[in-house]
Parts: structure tokens; C-alpha cells; sequence
């Protein structure tokens, strides 16, 4: 399946703003009918910030465009003296349905490790949350020709979780999404071309088939500086399932005709 992700950050600043931006997709997307998934096979889902969720969610209800959260608590899958967490439970009380793992973000300022997000993904699981786990290398793991060892080792996780959790390789698969991000292309402008690109989801799905052949088919999505320009290119390559969307994706125009590009190809 197709897939284009809005991943909102800490965006927007009001709960206006997020009612408009909501809006314009929805009205975009009753006057199009190439747009609705039904019709295209593109799953459009944006993932607002956390205090945004609930009205997001609401908003959603009954509409074509799903609702991710941006983390969840690798503490508690429940409740619990976490400050400042959210758990599984929670996300998915907001009418979530999916949440965003291992973002680069959360690795870099939250030093989220492999043993968190296996907590995380367990959690996200038990709770029927799908996961969409972001895996990509940094700037010199790029040049020291490092990328394909550094996601590796960030889909072991993926690895492990079958390992401890065998009995639900089967849900894995209608609710895992992969989203191959290189850090340096986040918010830089800067693109691997899409033979790169291509190149590199060839390996994650061939490792994530090799784990366990039930994966072969797991969306692969693409990140980094996707923008109305330069979504059509990547949509080309077969080996590119979508795209998840970080600064594009905060204006309904230039979200959806990355949304438009995905759902042609
Ligand atoms: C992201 O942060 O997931 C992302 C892809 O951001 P951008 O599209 O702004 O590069």
C-alpha cells in the first residue's frame, strides 16, 4: 500500500490553526476524488502534536485521513508516574491509530535507543497501535559509506520484537510502516537521488524479508525534503511506497500533491 504521512513536529502554534489546516485537507479531498484512498490506494495520515491529537482525532472521525501520534511512553503501556509521557493506551483513547517511532528528532534530543523503542514498539502493539518506525544515518555515517550497517542495526529492533513477540509477526505486518529518513536530507533541502533511494528500500525490505518473509511486503516510505517539486520523481520508483512529510506537509496545497504524486503512481 501506498502511504503519504504528514509528520506536523511542533507545529501549528493554535488549535485554530490546526482546525484550518485540517480543514483545507478535507475540503480538498471531497471536491477530488483522486485523492481519497478509497479510490487511489494512497493512505493520507498526519500526525499533529500531542496536545493537538484529541481535536485532530475528532475532527477525523469518519473521514478518510488517519490520525498518528509523533511518540509514545516507552515506560508504561497504561498509566504511571511518568511526567510529561503519554502512553499507548492514551494515544489510542485519542482516536490515533498509529504512532511515529525513532523519528531522528526524538534519537538526537530524547537519545532514544534501540532498547527504548523495542519497549515502545511492544507497547504500541499490545494496544493495536500501528507503528511507523523511522530508521536513517547521519551525515558522516553517509560519507564513511556507513548508511546500509547503521540500518541494520536500527531494524534490529524489528528483529527483536519478533524474536520476544513470534505470536504477532502476523498484525506486525498490517501495522508496520517503514520510513527510511537520512538525517541529512530532514528540513535541509539536500535529496539522495531517487536511484539511491531506490537502492536502499531494495535492502530494508530484502532484511526485513530475510527476518521474516511475511515482511516482504511492508511499505517502505521515504523522508527528508519531499516537497510538491520533487514528489513525483520519487512516486516513480516501485520500490518507493510514499513519503513521509515533515515542513511540506503544514500547507494542504504542497501536502497534497505530494498526497496527488503517490496516488497517480
Ligand atoms: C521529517 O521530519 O520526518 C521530515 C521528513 O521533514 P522534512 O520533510 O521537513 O524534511
Amino acid at each position: 500500500m501506498q502511504a503519504v504521512i504528514g509528520n506536523w513536529k511542533q507545529n501549528p502554534a493554535t488549535s485554530t490553526d490546526v482546525t484550518a489546516l485540517l480543514d483545507a485537507l478535507l475540503d480538498n479531498i471531497a471536491c477530488d476524488d483522486a485523492l481519497n484512498p478509497e479510490h487511489s490506494n494512497c493512505q493520507i495520515m498526519v500526525a499533529p502534536s500531542c496536545i493537538h491529537l484529541y481535536q485532530a482525532a475528532d475532527k477525523l472521525k469518519n473521514s478518510p485521513i488517519l490520525c498518528a501520534a509523533q511518540d509514545i511512553s516507552a515506560h508504561s503501556s497504561t498509566t504511571g508516574a511518568f511526567t510529561g509521557d503519554c502512553s499507548a493506551t492514551q494515544i489510542k483513547d485519542s482516536g490515533a491509530s498509529f504512532c511515529i517511532l525513532g523519528h531522528s528528532e526524538r534519537r538526537q534530543y530524547h537519545q532514544e535507543s534501540n532498547a527504548m523503542l523495542l519497549n515502545k514498539m511492544q507497547h504500541a502493539m499490545n494496544k493495536d497501535l500501528g507503528v511507523i518506525l523511522c530508521i536513517g544515518e547521519k551525515e558522516d555515517e553517509h560519507k564513511d559509506g556507513q548508511t546500509l550497517n547503521i540500518l541494520d542495526d536500527q531494524l534490529s529492533v524489528v528483529q527483536d520484537f519478533i524474536q520476544n513477540n513470534p505470536e504477532m509477526t502476523e498484525a506486525l505486518t498490517k501495522k508496520l510502516i517503514i520510513a527510511y529518513e537520512p538525517v541529512w536530507a530532514i528540513g535541509t533541502g539536500k535529496v539522495p537521488t531517487v536511484d539511491e533511494v531506490t537502492q536502499i528500500h531494495a535492502h530494508i525490505k530484502q532484511t526485513l524479508s530475510g527476518v521474516d518473509n511475511r515482511l516482504a511486503d511492508l511499505s517502505v516510505l521515504y523522508g527528508g525534503s519531499v516537497n510538491a517539486d520533487n514528489a513525483s520523481e520519487f512516486a516513480k520508483s516501485e520500490m518507493i511506497d510514499g513519503a513521509l512529510v515533515g515542513g511540506a506537509s503544514l500547507k494542504a496545497d504542497s501536502f497534497l500533491a505530494i498526497v496527488r504524486a503517490f496516488s497517480r503512481s
